[in-house]
């Protein structure tokens, strides 16, 4: 490939055009972006975003997109006019429930450093004097959110790249992608074939038209959504400069479904409260004279609701009526993050989808490090399109949760909560099993999964009392489990753990390669591995189990592992295989585990016999088993594997023998709380690839000497000393106190971190958080305090593994 590939990008709204500044900037200059409408207005969803630009999101990784969005066009204008109004953002509360989140959410921005600030009513109304402020009980205020003119943005970031060579064609409609030998060559139009070495598809809720003509599912579902403007507002009239359209704060009033923005003197209203309007894309218009495809008819009846509570906020409001209004069309996902990434399967062709303006310009510029860099420069797993399982890309699945996350756009979301429908759908073989001993699941990647039990509702338990927040999801049996765990023993259901068979003479070499501990062990070892990027992040972390000389079983995080390997699979000697829904897992874990297992089996399970970190087969009863000797909960005990047609035989023969040494079926909330009393860190939540292995804690699984593997280069010469910020455990002083994770850190008044995991710990008798702190403040005593719903909650740094350091007992 050339230095500066020749690239297509499908779509010049406010991704595609975004994304040729970004690449243009980067030294890419042989960009080419096609629309089927006319520039720079040409029909999709950006022709007509209101814009509005709310950046506190739950997601790290979203606000920073956003904030970044926000200084670049803060600093657009096109022809002298702003691209970017920063009148700021108000979130008002009307309900107690949001004022208590708005708390939350206040937290929420401080820990990704967005400055916000809490109001009481009569200072929200100063700031938006329509608010009547007899009707709320407060707002949370971001000074730096604002209002973004995408037309003004695509224009000004399209002049900017076709001043460093871009081109944009206008009136080109892409009907076909063309391919050879696995790898895009370029974009069929009906006004002939645009060849590139890399196809972007930025085409918004077209996408799956687009994913189809590559051979690729764009989980996402085009819905229609209601935006209105009003006549006057006499109280507004003179007020805004009209070249300037506004001057009050954005506003969102969540607990009804609505938004506002000031247009001049009349008032912009988005509503999310109606029923769901899927579209199917094939009904969608082609652009054309007067036609602005994203634009439906505006169904009145639908609005009626959102006009009773707008003018109960905004009394003003009464005296003018809504004058124009359309269902505009835009993107939702089945878990409410855009799509970005490469297709496996087409090399060369990427996706930029379900992106608002919002967000845009910080994925833009993310897929233009991707493209240039080989690496997005911040982490992306939310985001990856390579992240869905199978069966969360049935069409029917994409338009449940597409239509349940319209609805659930504003509401207070607990980070725990499921959606419910469909569901079940993916059950391990003990599902029957765990119905019977009342398990609580909850639901992730498809799986249903037991976070307590009913049928230990009578075991002994003392554990204080919770705030209503963490009670939800959570029950008081999770410590009783997890006491079980510790004092007798317990059956973990670990089946929906991906698992990945890597086998095939070139295995070990490939996995080598790509992992950074060494994995040149006799057949029986397990090992701790972790996968890294070129720039030395961590991707992943792996147990690795070396079961015959070709043949190695990898406990995996999820999808995006097996898509790095699949990628990085060399042409022939080695296969990857997702055995996870064919085999199933149970861990028993405890003090009396062997007792448990041990006479189940001729093999010897004994401690000499199957030493901590290795691996055997063995027959349990009737069933062949692979037991892997770890404990992700910090007690003595193994994961137990088989074929899921013998899962189910497999507990009942675990539980017919535990009986006599009081087993307990437990669920997740014990199991987190006794990963985190162990210092056990869980990809995606505690690390991800924005940081190196020193930082996280996980030097210890680094082989530096084994021979050359990814991302060694880049973490050369680092060390723990020299890690600048750190994966760090508390506890919290108060024993009775709780946080949930993704609270600010505080040291003296500043914000100096954020949390990523925390959990009860129940043998430590208190909360155990982990968070990502400055080296400086990571030494065990700091005093330092925890933000939760807007206390401060005195915590301090402990040495770790706050239990059982020594591993006393898990090796006996
Ligand atoms: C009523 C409404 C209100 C909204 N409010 C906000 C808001 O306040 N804040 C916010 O952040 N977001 C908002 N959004 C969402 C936001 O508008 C979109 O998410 C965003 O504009 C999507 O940008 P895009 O560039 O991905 O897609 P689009 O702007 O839709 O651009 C995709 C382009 O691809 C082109 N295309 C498609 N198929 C082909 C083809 N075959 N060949 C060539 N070209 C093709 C289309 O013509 C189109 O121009 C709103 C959306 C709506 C509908």
């Amino acid at each position: 490939m050339t230095k500066s590939p020749r690239v297509v990008v499908i779509g010049a709204g406010v991704v595609g055009s975004a994304l040729a500044d970004e690449l243009t900037e980067r030294g890419w200059t042989d960009v080419t972006v096609v629309d089927q409408g006319p520039l720079f207005a040409p029909g999709g969803s950006s022709s007509h975003a209101p814009g509005l630009v709310f950046q506190t999101n739950p997601s790290k990784t979203m606000t920073e997109f956003a904030a970044y969005t926000v200084r670049k066009l803060s600093g657009l204008t096109l022809d002298g006019q702003w691209c970017f109004r920063q009148v700021g953002g108000l979130e008002v509360a009307t309900t107690e429930a949001r004022w208590t989140d708005l708390r939350r959410k206040h937290g929420l921005a401080t820990s990704w450093g967005v400055e916000a600030a809490l109001l009481g009513p009569d200072e929200c109304a100063a700031r938006h004097p329509l608010l009547d402020p007899a009707a709320i009980l407060g707002g949370l205020h971001v000074a730096t959110d604002g209002l973004a003119k995408a037309v003004r943005a695509v224009e000004a970031q399209a002049r900017r790249a076709i001043g460093r060579g871009a081109r944009f064609l206008g009136g080109h409609t892409v009907v076909g992608i063309g391919r050879q030998d696995g790898r895009v060559t370029g974009v069929e139009t009906d006004q002939g074939f645009i060849p590139a070495e890399i196809v972007v598809c930025a085409a918004g809720f077209w996408g799956p038209r687009i994913g189809r003509m590559a051979g690729l599912t764009v989980p996402l579902l085009p819905l229609a959504h209601q935006y209105a403007v009003t006549g006057q507002v006499a109280a507004l009239a003179g007020v805004n400069d009209p070249a300037l359209e506004a001057g009050r704060p954005i506003l969102r009033h969540q607990d009804r479904d609505l938004y506002y923005r000031e247009h001049g003197d009349r008032i912009g209203i988005g509503y999310y409260g109606h029923r769901p309007m899927p579209i199917d894309v094939d009904d969608i218009r082609p652009p054309g004279d007067m036609v602005m495809p994203s634009v439906l008819p505006f169904t009145e009846d639908d609005f009626a609701p959102a006009w009773r509570e707008s003018v109960a906020l905004l009394p003003d409001l009464s005296g003018t009526k809504v004058e124009e209004g359309m269902n505009g069309i835009f993107s939702f996902t089945p878990d409410g993050f855009p799509i970005m990434g490469e297709h496996r399967e087409l090399a060369g062709f990427w996706v930029a989808e379900a992106v608002w303006v919002t967000h845009s310009a910080g994925v833009a510029r993310a897929m233009a490090q991707w493209l240039v860099d080989g690496q997005p420069g911040t982490d992306v797993h939310e985001c990856d399109l390579n992240r869905f399982e199978q069966v969360q890309l049935a069409p029917d699945f994409i338009e449940e949760r597409g239509k349940q996350n319209f609805i659930e756009v504003y509401d207070i979301v607990h980070p725990l909560q499921p959606m419910e429908k469909p569901r079940p759908l993916r059950t391990s073989p003990f599902y029957p099993r765990q119905r019977e001993l009342g398990a609580f699941f909850l639901e992730g990647t498809g799986w249903e999964r037991p976070y307590w039990f009913e049928s230990n509702a009578a075991l002994p338990a003392t554990v204080p009392a919770r705030d209503e927040w963490s009670a939800r999801y959570w029950s008081p049996i999770a410590a009783a489990e997890a006491a079980a765990t510790r004092q007798r023993v317990a059956m973990y259901d670990m089946t929906p753990l991906k698992r990945l068979e890597v086998s095939g003479p070139g295995a070990l070499a490939f996995l080598q390669r790509l992992t950074t501990n060494n994995l040149a062990k006799t057949v029986g070892s397990v090992t701790y591995t972790l996968m890294l990027g070129h720039d030395g992040g961590v991707r992943s972390d792996l147990t690795v189990a070396r079961l015959a000389e070709h043949v190695f079983q990898v406990g995996a995080n999820g999808p995006l592992d097996e898509d790095w390997m699949r990628r990085h699979l060399p042409a022939d000697g080695v296969q990857v295989r997702d055995i996870t829904a064919g085999t199933c897992c149970v861990g028993v874990w405890g003090p009396l585990a062997r007792d448990l297992v041990q006479p189940l089996t001729r093999a010897d399970f004994s401690h000499a016999g199957l030493k901590y970190f290795r691996a055997t087969s063995a027959y349990l009863g009737e069933v062949p088993v692979t037991a892997l000797r770890v404990s992700y909960v910090g007690e003595l005990g193994w994961e137990l594997y088989t074929s899921a047609d013998l899962g189910l035989k497999l507990w009942d023969t675990l539980w017919a023998a535990g009986r006599e040494h009081g087993v307990v079926a437990a669920g997740r909330s014990a199991f987190n709380s006794l990963r985190l009393e162990k210092g056990y860190r869980a990809w995606g939540i505690d690390m991800t690839t924005e940081h190196d292995p020193y930082e996280a804690g996980l030097g210890f699984a680094v082989r530096m000497d084994k021979g050359d593997f990814i991302g060694r280069a880049a973490i050369e010469g680092r060390t723990a000393e020299t890690a600048r910020r750190r994966l760090t455990c508390l506890t919290l002083d108060d024993p009775a106190a709780v946080v949930m994770g993704k609270e600010p850190v505080f040291a003296g008044g500043s914000a100096i971190g954020y949390v990523t995991s925390a959990s009860y710990g129940y043998t430590v008798g208190r909360t155990v958080v982990y968070a990502w702190l400055p080296a400086a403040l990571a030494a065990p005593g700091t005093a330092l305090a925890v933000e939760y719903f807007g206390e401060r909650l005195p915590a301090t740094v402990a040495a770790e593994p706050l239990f059982d350091p020594q591993m006393e007992r898990i090796r006996r």
